[in-house]
């Protein structure tokens, strides 16, 4: 657990640092605050939020209330006011997606002004504090000098790691373990690359075979194995939860159906590359069924990825694994 900050000493670390680098952590800030919220009301209703979600995907999720924005003002301001009137440092507002309508408070006034249970709002603050020590990580990280990060020509950052560091801003402490996993298998890749082609020269094959012995980043046992172990939980449930039959309910990618398989196309096409985005989207737009595993996992989630790693194995995708709870997956543009 990283070390917090006071509100004092964090305002004169941020002082420091360049304006980009001051309103890149302002927005990474918000988004894992409006990340956080929607996590806690979607988990309220059976639901997963991936990381990284974007404001149009969680509000496509969600119809109740999201947090629309979070402000700081620098100081005790007038300018921001709780509903109550009383005056803010730190502002939050929330959006009512059905209705439309507004609310403005401080933390401390959250359940009052918004009506929420309090076990909700309890679990909101915590993910908000959560939020609010990841920038504390990069703060001190600041501090103490940043390190350095020894990336391999040619390896494509995602954009979550490539911005900060373009920024000259450090990462925060699973981010790097994210980067090390990227170049591992980058390097390994390259080097299987390698290794192909020379077999392929020695055996004279036509050099665009090489793509078939290019290892992919198939879903591996480990995650596909995730179905047993879950089975292996649920028996601990209700006896009869045990005799019905479970594992037929495993999907694989035969059981999606053309217009769910085209659906999953036009969620790549706007821009969404969760696998469990994807998932949520599917149960959400009512085109699967809301089937899940005890920890909440849809169960159409392995035959989603089984249906994306056949566009890896084309080429036409990319994917990074987020150990076992989520896939991502990029199209390679400009082909
Ligand atoms: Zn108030």
């Amino acid at each position: 657990m990283t070390k917090s900050l006071t509100n004092s000493e964090r305002d004169q670390i941020l002082q420091d640092l360049t304006f980009d680098q001051q309103s890149y952590l302002m927005n990474i800030l918000k988004r894992g605050k409006k990340t956080a919220f929607a996590n806690v009301i979607a988990q309220s209703k059976g639901r997963m939020i991936p990381n990284g979600a974007t404001d149009e995907e969680i509000g496509m999720l969600l119809d109740d209330w999201i947090l629309d924005d979070y402000l700081d003002a620098g100081a005790v301001s007038e300018d921001l006011k709780c509903e109550c009137g009383r005056a803010l440092r730190y502002q939050y507002i929330v959006r009512h997606v059905k209705t439309g309508e507004v609310r403005r408070f401080g933390i401390n006034h959250f359940e009052e002004h918004t009506g929420l249970p309090g076990t909700i709002v309890k679990e909101v603050v915590q993910g908000f504090t959560k939020i609010d020590y990841e920038l504390d990580e990069l703060l001190l990280k600041m501090q103490n000098g940043s390190p350095t990060y020894d990336i391999p020509e040619g390896l494509k950052l995602p954009t979550d790691i490539e911005e900060p560091l373009s920024l000259q801003l450090p990462l925060l402490d699973r981010q790097e373990k994210r980067l090390n996993s990227l170049i591992r298998s980058y390097r390994e890749e390259k080097e299987a690359l390698q290794r192909g082609s020379n077999t392929l020269e020695a055996l004279d094959i036509p050099t665009q075979k090489k793509e078939d012995l290019k290892p992919k980043e198939t879903l591996t046992q480990d995650e596909l194995q995730g179905s047993f172990d879950l089975f292996a939980e649920e028996a601990q449930e209700p006896l009869q939860e045990i005799t019905s039959e479970k594992p037929k309910e495993t999907y694989f990618v035969g059981d999606l159906s053309f217009p769910t398989q085209k659906a999953i196309d036009g969620y790549i096409q706007q821009g969404t590359e969760s696998a469990l985005m994807i998932c949520e989207l599917l149960i959400k737009e009512g085109k699967v069924q809301d089937k899940r595993y005890s920890t909440k996992k849809p169960k159409i989630y392995y035959a989603v990825c089984t249906y994306l790693d056949s566009y890896v194995a084309s080429g036409s995708m990319s994917v990074e694994p987020l150990g076992r709870e989520d896939r991502i997956y990029r199209l390679k543009r400009g082909r």
